[in-house]
């Protein structure tokens, strides 16, 4: 294992001898119209409740508002029903991105939702609280995902990803490649290190404002799986966590994880990059009962959606400019929106009658993300 904690280049927009082939998407869209590509999964009831979501096929699901008006369907590239697995989301949403990586493009994955709508299960998997019970008819753990007590069934994109990274890199010549990871969370728009907890580090951008840095984050390589598997685990230890009246467990901070994978070939060095993003709650700062700091990070938060939103806003209505400086974000997340990079976004919403609202509200974010083509944008 190496550590390296330089301005670490977030963007990975220094490498990529084929970076330019980074344009096309992986759905069957022409070179020149790519699109985000937008996916919705709707995680299992908790409570024998009444429903406001109904899966109609695997790309479009009916939302119920209660009567107020007749049920409207909403169209994705995806929809995950409950029972639908982690390896299902897997193969649809980030499987295709990892063989893009691995051919020297970027490519990102994020989870967009409200606070208990499954976005840290889709990442990561559960996050255990006690000695979890065994159950009898899971698998028991593979090696990578013992440090977690989680079932195989259960881990989540991140360490699949890696798991899978590993198992192509070792099934070809694995002396060849060189496998970094850096881990950050935006809390309150302060960035920290989550592979070695310090203070907030600075953002930094190159001249012409493309190139973004993240002054001192430490950038570790490691030969082994199970090694990055560790780090991941510790990382997700220094999140910031803090109860609200929303999830007790719920994660105030944006966690963006960065796989970076160097490859040497006859003809130089290719690097691809898979940005993996699990982002805070997206409900407003009433659903959280929040005073005080809370209601402060609530607004931070809301502050870092509110500007990807607008992005969002802005790509998907053809606007001239984009502004993705008004938040950490944003800012990081530039390259994943504007095209450079193949992006998944998966928007989680729960199934239950009383999230009714913050359901409609990450319908509508991701049927807007749906449209975005970033075939002819400018950006700030
Ligand atoms: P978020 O990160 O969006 O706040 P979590 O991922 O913590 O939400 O999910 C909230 C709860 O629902 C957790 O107990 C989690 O294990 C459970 N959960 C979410 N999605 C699923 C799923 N697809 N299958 C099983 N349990 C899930
Ligand atoms: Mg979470």
């Amino acid at each position: 294992m190496a550590a390296s904690a330089g301005a670490s280049s977030w963007s990975g927009s220094s490498g990529g001898s084929n970076s330019s082939q980074g344009r096309s998407i992986a759905t069957a869209q022409p070179a020149q119209e790519e699109r985000l590509v937008v996916a919705v999964r709707v995680r299992p009831s908790m409570e024998a409740a009444e429903r406001c979501i109904e899966v109609v096929s695997g790309g479009s699901l009916l939302y119920d508002d209660g009567g107020k008006s007749r049920p409207r369907q909403y169209s994705y590239d995806h929809v995950f029903r409950e029972n639908d697995t982690q390896e299902q989301v897997y193969k649809t949403t980030t499987a295709p991105l990892v063989r893009d990586v691995l051919n020297g493009l970027n490519a990102a994955v994020f989870a967009y939702g409200a606070t208990g709508s499954g976005k840290t299960h889709t990442m990561l998997g559960p996050v255990p609280r006690k000695k979890p019970q065994t159950a009898p008819d899971r698998p028991p753990a593979t090696a990578s995902c013992e440090a977690t007590d989680v079932s195989s069934l259960d881990i989540g994109l991140m360490v699949r990803a890696i798991e899978d990274i590993f198992s192509h890199i070792e099934s070809a010549e694995a002396d060849t490649c060189r496998v970094s990871i850096s881990y950050l969370e935006i809390y309150n728009e302060l960035i920290r290190d989550l592979l070695n907890p310090g203070g907030p580090l600075e953002l930094r951008e190159d001249h012409r404002g493309q190139r973004i840095t993240v002054a001192g984050l430490s950038e570790i390589t490691t030969a082994s799986r199970k090694e990055v598997v560790s780090l991941l685990m510790k990382g997700n230890k220094a999140r910031t966590m803090e109860p609200t009246a929303a999830n007790q467990t719920s994660s105030r901070s944006h966690a963006l994880l960065s796989i970076t994978v160097q490859a040497r070939t006859p003809l130089g060095t290719k690097q691809g990059r898979l940005f993996l993003t699990d982002l805070a709650g997206s409900e407003r700062a009433k659903k959280t009962k929040n005073r005080g700091k809370r209601l402060q990070e609530g607004a931070h938060i809301n502050r870092s959606l509110l500007a990807l939103g607008n992005c969002i806003n802005a790509l998907s209505g053809g606007a001239r400019y984009v502004n993705y400086r008004d938040s950490k974000l944003t800012r990081l997340l530039k390259e994943a929106l504007s095209g450079r990079c193949k992006t998944v976004m998966i928007a989680h919403v729960a199934p239950e009658s009383k999230h009714r609202d913050e359901t409609k509200n990450t319908l509508v974010y991701a049927d807007r993300a749906n449209s975005i083509t970033t075939k002819l944008q400018n950006s700030v």
